[in-house]
């Protein structure tokens, strides 16, 4: 990946300090997704790592993972597979839980959403503990995926979300890391 590509990214991303909460380093896409051409970079970024994997479907984690998994999806001429927080998708699902601060959060995804051996790339904008990640990882492999690559836009390292899930035998891949 070129070094001007990844700039040219970090240069659209903006930091809200304290969002949502005292002490997060909120990393917002939103000025990235509003400009074309920045736009454009990042899902053909992305595009141009995962084309020769040959993916045959890409999931998505709510809801940041939608936008970036549904453009990279149309880009690549492949399906596009929800991954959604519980109680949102309206048939029959399997679900994984992970662990927050405080609590647990719980994702789904339907019984019938990928043809078991179908190579899949799991997208989300960013991993910070890697629970969110992991989740969906664990989805895509009781459904019988076969699992190319967890893909993010960014990776907060510091918080070894990517290391754990590395080291539970998952591919990870970030365009950017912020420290
Ligand atoms: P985690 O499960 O801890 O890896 O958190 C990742 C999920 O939470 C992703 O879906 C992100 O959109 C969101 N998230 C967590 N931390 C941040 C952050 N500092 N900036 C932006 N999004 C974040």
């Amino acid at each position: 990946m070129s070094a001007d590509i990844l700039t040219e990214l970090r240069r659209h991303i903006r930091t809200v300090p304290d969002w949502p909460v005292p002490g997060v380093q909120f990393r917002d896409i939103t000025p990235l997704l509003a400009e074309p051409a920045a736009f454009k970079l990042m899902i053909d970024a992305l595009a141009a790592r995962y084309e020769a994997m040959r993916p045959e479907l890409i999931a998505g984690l709510e809801a940041r993972g939608f936008i970036i998994g549904a453009a990279l999806a149309y880009r690549l001429g492949v399906g596009f597979m929800p991954i959604r927080k519980k109680g949102k998708l309206p048939h029959e699902c399997i679900e994984e839980s992970y662990l927050l601060e405080y609590g647990s959060a719980t994702v789904e995804a339907h019984v019938d959403a990928l043809r078991p051996g179908q190579r899949v790339v799991l997208v989300d904008d960013l991993i910070a503990s890697g629970g969110t990640m992991g989740a969906g990882a664990r989805l895509l492999q009781r459904l019988g995926a076969e699992l190319l690559e967890c893909a993010a836009v960014i990776d907060l390292p510091a918080l070894r979300g990517s290391q754990q899930l590395r080291e539970a035998g998952l591919p990870v891949f970030a365009l950017l890391e912020y420290a």
